[in-house]
């Protein structure tokens, strides 16, 4: 079932998540529901917050559905350690029709749990670091328009902020 993803403007998106605790039929669902949702967007990467949901996962497919590899769900995940940086355009499903660029970490090792509750390592370089750093920061309720400076994010927010007046958000 695809969710309904909710925008910039939501309290819920600035909140700390919860830790998943139990890795049962409900959680698998909202994985799938999760995966169906950011690819019908379309987008490469979705966090639970970004469904209404204060849980500590998200999902991730820099294929966009052509390698079955790529499709990845983290629950709990925890930043090991990164390295280098890399300088790129990045959206937000819960920013749509915005792009900005953000400073990245150009290598990611990250540690979480699959659906099954067994944990696994990824080493992720690129598209998929930056994807990894930019999901993790949702469940922290950090958003990407933070990585930018006072001025520009002010300059985002004005603009948001008239198109929720015009009704276009
Ligand atoms: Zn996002």
């Amino acid at each position: 079932m695809k969710l309904r993803i909710v925008k910039y403007g939501d309290p819920i998106l600035t909140k700390k998540a919860e830790p998943v605790t139990e890795f049962n039929e409900e959680l698998k669902q909202l994985v799938a529901d999760m995966f169906e949702t950011m690819y019908a967007a379309p987008g490469v990467g979705l966090a639970a917050p970004q469904v209404g949901i204060s849980k500590r996962l998200f999902v991730m497919d820099c294929s966009s559905g052509k390698d079955p590899k790529q499709k990845i769900a983290f629950i709990n995940p925890e930043i090991l350690s990164t390295e280098g940086e890399q300088i790129g355009d990045e959206g937000c499903l819960s920013f749509p029709g915005i792009y900005i660029e953000v400073r990245r970490p150009k290598r990611v090792i990250a540690r979480a749990f699959d659906v099954e509750g067994k944990q696994f390592t990824i080493d992720a370089m690129d598209l998929a670091a930056r994807c990894i750093a930019h999901e993790t920061d949702h469940l922290d309720g950090e958003l990407f328009i933070n990585h930018l400076s006072p001025l520009k994010k002010e300059l985002i927010k004005a603009r948001i902020k008239k198109l929720i007046k015009t009704g276009r958000w």
